[in-house]
């Protein structure tokens, strides 16, 4: 759901547009980055991946570039 306006947990968006994941890109040091778009309001939302998240759907998703 979309509730960060500008950095991830800071809960400043009173948009609450469902949040889809629509890519994932690598982003040097910081790993692997996923990009959710708001079906709302048509943002997006980087969010950094933690090591256990989900890399079939990171790997699913990639398959569909930007
Ligand atoms: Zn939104």
């Amino acid at each position: 759901m979309h509730v960060d306006q500008v950095y991830p947990g800071d809960r400043a968006s009173n948009c609450k547009g469902m949040m889809k994941p629509i890519a994932v890109t690598q982003s040097g040091k910081k790993g692997w980055i996923l990009l959710h778009e708001c079906q709302k309001c048509r943002k997006t939302i980087r969010n950094k991946m933690a090591e256990d998240d989900n890399m079939i759907l990171a790997a699913e998703i990639s398959r569909n570039p930007l």
